[in-house]
């Protein structure tokens, strides 16, 4: 997995379709990206109740981890984590559990991605990474439109003559913060503050004639917090 030029991950063609069959989610670990890597803290994520593509309850079992790099906040340098899997034995799709602090397909940490927004230049993790946050803010920059029709008054009702500045500050302020923001943008709308991407899509079960669960399709009923489920109360967590 590399990066494209707008510091998105590219994805080698194998590795697509297997993430095309799987479903994101983001759950809150309430440690950085140093200490779960030094804590190895994948292996204490447990598997969510329900399935969040199906709804099957008691569904999800261990299916190992998918190693990918983010930046820490503050010092800026490069953390490889392990993200934890799961496979649904029901649709079967594997969902991963994305830390908070990660911004998905994104390898600069939330933090920091926020600092750059929030025009925070002499730090030293958003000085390191300023190219590669200035390409994040041109993937924003040509999303934004899209992201504002699709979040329509999720986040209350655009001003006329809204920018793009103004529409991400409405969003952090709603949010509290790019963290919560994700989470909620994320499990409420498939899309991220840069783009939309297809491990979201949910499966279209209605013709599979299986028996399902009571819990609703789509809503996800985690055994730890999850940004912007309903589980959690969605607040900013600085990693
Ligand atoms: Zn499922």
């Amino acid at each position: 997995m590399g990066q494209d030029r707008d510091g998105g991950w590219r994805i080698a063609p194998g590795e697509f379709l297997r993430l095309a069959e799987g479903v994101q989610i983001i759950v809150e670990v309430g440690i950085d990206p140093m200490s779960y890597a030094r804590e190895q803290y994948q292996r204490r994520v447990r598997a969510p109740t329900v399935c969040p593509n199906c709804g099957a309850a008691q569904a999800l079992e261990a299916h190992g981890y998918y190693l990918r790099w983010v930046t820490a906040a503050l010092c800026g340098l490069l953390v490889q984590i392990a993200v934890r899997r799961f496979l649904c034995r029901h649709c079967p799709v594997t969902v991963s559990c994305l830390p908070h602090f990660a911004q998905p397909y994104r390898l600069v940490c939330n933090e920091t991605t926020e600092a750059f927004f929030e025009g925070q230049t002499q730090r030293r993790d958003v000085e390191r990474w300023q190219e590669l946050l200035a390409r994040y803010r041109r993937a924003y920059a040509r999303f934004w439109r899209e992201l504002r029709a699709t979040c329509g008054a999720f986040f209350g009702r655009s001003p006329p003559r809204e920018q793009p500045p103004g529409f991400w500050r409405r969003i952090m302020d709603a949010c509290g913060g790019l963290t919560a923001a994700t989470g909620r943008l994320v499990h409420a709308l498939g899309v991220t503050p840069f783009g939309r991407y297809r491990c979201h899509q949910r499966r279209d079960f209605s013709g599979s004639g299986r028996k399902r669960s009571r819990a609703a399709p789509g809503r996800s009923t985690p055994t730890q917090p999850v940004y912007g489920t309903g589980v959690a109360t969605p607040q900013c967590s600085r990693a």
